[in-house]
């Protein structure tokens, strides 16, 4: 089945001015990647300049990639290469938590590929990028969009032991679609016992993301933010697929901005998520320290 066709309201306005050259230039130098960069994010420009953070500073947010720019997984809408992983960066840690400080950022979002390579999968290099940025930036908010682990709970305790603010792991897509959509070792369960050990085990804050447009169904996703709420999920983000190229799964709907409204009253009104962001063009860390501090001051 070909893609649909994309409506209007996904034209992006790509990024530009000063902002976005200096921060460009900042990662270059210390040899460090962002997902805002990597996946082409439509929200680069937005994000980038400001008005997401906490404090009375211009900075705002963005999403650092940790651990290289390769995967050791395949999953069928990522835009990251797969295989070819190198040897971890030691220094990355103190560079990211530099360039956090150069920046700007009062909320930073850290992720990473999957490294099903390494013995403990990146946990211990996650977990001390994590305390060389607090150490660094008292004050400073910090996301982790963290793997699976392979459901491993020693290594989601690394990073729980490492005190974020926020713990997120996305479930991508409704339990009958996993696979064909993520890699085969990532999982519906597997997913939502790694934010309720974060739940058991912790106060921090977790988050959850769905994509839309792989054919669910409404009734599926439902089910999807119910399970989650189940599980004590904190935040859920709402955001439509985009196919990175034809070679990867094509979208099968497009939904109009107001069903993304529907979506966000369903999480908020009736489930009771602390907050949900839900629009075609959001992404896991869209405005995320905007949206996070306005709902832990509501
Ligand atoms: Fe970066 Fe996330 Fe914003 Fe996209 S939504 S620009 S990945 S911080
Ligand atoms: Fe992309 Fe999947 Fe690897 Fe995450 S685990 S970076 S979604 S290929």
């Amino acid at each position: 089945m070909s893609s649909a066709r994309k409506p209007d309201w996904l034209k992006m306005r790509p990024p530009s001015g000063r902002e976005f050259t200096d921060i460009r230039e900042t990662l270059r130098e210390r040899n460090l990647h962002t997902v805002c960069e990597e996946a082409n994010c439509p929200n680069l420009g937005e994000c980038w300049s400001g008005g997401a953070g906490t404090g009375d500073s211009e900075g705002g947010t963005a999403t650092f990639m940790l651990m290289g720019d390769r995967c050791s997984r395949a999953c069928n809408f990522c835009d990251v290469q797969t295989g070819g992983m190198e040897p971890l960066d030691p220094d990355e840690p103190a560079n990211v938590a530099e360039a956090v400080a150069e920046i700007g950022l009062d909320y930073v979002v850290l992720t990473s590929v999957d490294r099903d390579d390494l013995p403990d999968q990146g946990a211990g290099h996650f977990a001390e990028t994590i305390r060389e940025i607090k150490d660094r930036h008292p004050g400073i908010l910090v996301e982790v969009l963290i793997p699976d682990f392979q459901g491993e709970e020693r290594l989601v305790r690394k990073i729980i032991d490492a005190d974020p603010d926020v713990i997120a792991h996305n479930v991508e897509t409704v339990e009958r679609l996993q696979f064909p959509v993520r890699d085969r070792r990532a999982g519906y369960e597997q997913s939502l016992s790694v934010l309720e050990q974060v739940e058991r085990e912790s106060d921090i804050y977790t988050k959850t993301s769905i994509m839309l447009g792989h054919g669910e169904y409404d009734h599926e996703v439902y089910q999807t933010l119910a399970d989650c709420r189940e599980r004590g999920v904190d935040v859920v983000t709402l955001g439509q697929y985009l196919q990175p190229s034809r070679s990867h799964l094509d979208v099968r709907r497009y939904d109009h901005p107001d069903k993304y409204e529907t979506w966000r009253q369903v999480a908020e009104e009736e489930l009771d998520f602390l907050y949900c962001a839900s629009g075609p063009m959001v992404r896991s860390s869209y405005k995320a320290g905007e949206l996070f501090v306005d709902a832990i001051l509501r």
